[in-house]
């Protein structure tokens, strides 16, 4: 996989520079081939006459679909001594430049496809702008000849001498989602990732289910290329979910089992909704494995690939993490045995790009990087995440309460299609539960026929009674059509709680 290779490459562990390194768009790529590419983008970046690796850790912008090229990039951009800062372009264009601007990038790679945006997005941000150029493809046969031929490839010495970087120095730039306020560039460095590399796909519900369609065409026959593992962020799942439901029979079919025939999928990034994972193993026969990451240190906790995956919990600290839950004498009450968890692991970032108070406030003193997150442990050693104790913690009247434990009961009414809770402020108890309820389409066009709501907060609390304490039934109901998400996804409570205080 994509992410192998990346790994392959940061290592220098290849086996022969003849052997297939990727297979994307249905062509094959070596290790020679994608070698040689990043060895021309390094001479772009560097200027032909120009020493390879004389960048200096200047930042260089990546656009570029998972692909060869994206490959190709990262490591041409390493040969050259800078630090890759791959860009989405599903961002809107205020992030990009917001983005541009705080790493300070000095150029920007991109493909073809992008070029119009990205070259005006350079010009305002006064970075050098570069065409990726196509990784050559020809035959694998003939590549492995010119490598027979040349013995070893020129590329290959450039390659090992430049390439001598100490595992502590910057390598990749990755922005947070940006939930909890401005994206905070995260410095990885050579060492963490070949611990471990995650970039983030583009995202089509019809390009998907199409994709899982030509992978297993019929009952029985898998394409070359086909895909095996899919990841994916909960509201992914959710609209493959619509998409699947607006099929007509037939189409449900034949996309049903193809997706069954995927070896794992998997899920994380915020809760995932039991209704969507329930949902998912109904269509799809997969039990979704669910886990917790972080920009920071890519992942940490997961449900086990064999044996149980138990929803609403994320697992158990995968090989090699250290977990601690930071008591909080603060938490008491409620949420008992809950506490920040702090994470140690080889795949554990360097520093935020530019934010030295920032990151020195989320280390203990042995080295514990402070997530932000509150958690629990079941009976199991299994962990539950209460949610992020900025915002997901609702202290209301002297309680401790998970708005994400009150959001899975909510999202399980028959009206409700989203749900997000948070504690809103008041006066008395200091802040009250209040959950702004996205409901069914079916449900709200019945309902507007009666000119009622789609629900009431008298129907909701009713409902509740015997599946929540009282005091953690929210006591405001507002509904809205949507739910504002940033890119990856996520709702920031803290815009709403500016939107709603505004509101008020
Ligand atoms: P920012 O740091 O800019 O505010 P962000 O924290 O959303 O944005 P990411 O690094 O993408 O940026 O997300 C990590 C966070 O996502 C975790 O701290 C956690 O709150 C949440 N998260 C990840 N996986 C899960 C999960 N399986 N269940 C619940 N929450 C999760
Ligand atoms: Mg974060």
């Amino acid at each position: 996989s994509f992410m192998e290779v990346l790994k392959a490459i940061a290592k220098q562990d290849f086996a022969s520079h003849g052997n297939v390194a990727i297979r994307a768009d249905q062509k094959s790529y070596s290790y020679m081939q994608i070698i040689s590419s990043a060895q021309k983008i390094s001479n772009l970046l560097c200027g032909s006459n120009v020493k390879a690796g004389n960048l200096g850790g200047a930042r260089i912008g990546i656009v570029a679909k998972p692909s060869a090229e994206f490959v190709a990039a990262v490591l041409g951009t390493w040969l050259s001594g800078g630090v890759a800062v791959p860009l989405a372009v599903s961002y809107p264009e205020v992030e990009l430049l917001y983005v541009m601007n705080n790493s300070d990038t000095s150029a920007i790679l991109s493909t073809e496809d992008h070029s119009e945006l990205m070259q005006n997005i350079a010009n305002k941000t006064s970075s050098q702008f570069f065409h990726l150029p196509p990784v050559a493809n020809k035959s694998l046969e003939k590549s492995r000849d010119e490598h027979s031929q040349n013995g070893k490839i020129d590329a290959d010495g450039i390659l090992l001498e430049k390439f001598e970087r100490s595992s502590q120095d910057p390598a990749l730039i990755l922005y947070t989602s940006g939930t909890t306020g401005k994206p905070k560039g995260v410095v990885h460095t050579h060492g963490s990732i070949i611990a471990q590399v995650e970039f983030l796909p583009k995202f089509s519900v019809g390009g998907i289910w199409k994709r899982w369609r030509e992978s297993y065409p019929t009952e029985g026959s898998k394409a070359d290329d086909a895909t095996t593992v899919f990841t994916g962020v909960p509201t992914m799942y959710a609209r493959l979910i619509q998409g699947y439901r607006a099929m007509d029979p037939e189409l449900q079919a034949v996309s049903a089992s193809a997706a069954r025939n995927l070896r794992l999928m998997m899920c994380g990034s915020s809760a995932l909704p039991q209704p969507v994972m329930q949902e998912w193993e109904a269509i799809t026969g997969h039990r979704l494995l669910e886990r917790y990451g972080m920009t920071e240190f890519v992942m940490a906790l997961s449900n086990p690939l064999k044996g149980e995956r138990k929803a609403g919990t994320v697992g158990k600290p995968l090989p090699g993490v250290q977990v601690k839950i930071l008591a909080d004498e603060e938490h008491g009450n409620e949420i008992n045995e809950a506490g920040e968890l702090c994470v140690k692991s080889p795949s554990l970032f360097k520093e935020y790009w530019k934010l030295p108070e920032v990151t020195k406030e989320s280390f203990t003193e042995e080295g514990f990087f402070k997530t932000g997150d509150a958690v629990t442990t079941d009976k199991d050693g299994y962990y539950i995440i209460l949610g992020r104790t900025s915002a997901d913690i609702i202290k209301a009247g002297g309680y401790k309460l998970s708005a994400l434990e009150i959001e899975s009961v909510i999202i399980e009414h028959p009206a409700v299609s989203e749900c997000c809770v948070l504690g809103l402020p008041h006066k008395e108890y200091g802040e009250i539960v209040g959950a702004i309820i996205v409901p069914e389409a079916d449900v709200k066009r019945k309902r507007d026929e009666e000119s009622k709501p789609a629900l009431s907060i008298e129907e909701l609390s009713t409902w509740a009674k015997d599946k929540l304490a009282p005091y953690k039934i929210p006591t405001r109901l507002i509904l809205w059509d949507s739910l504002p998400r940033n890119a990856m996804g996520k709702v920031s409570k803290k815009e709403l709680k500016k939107i709603l205080a505004s509101e008020q």
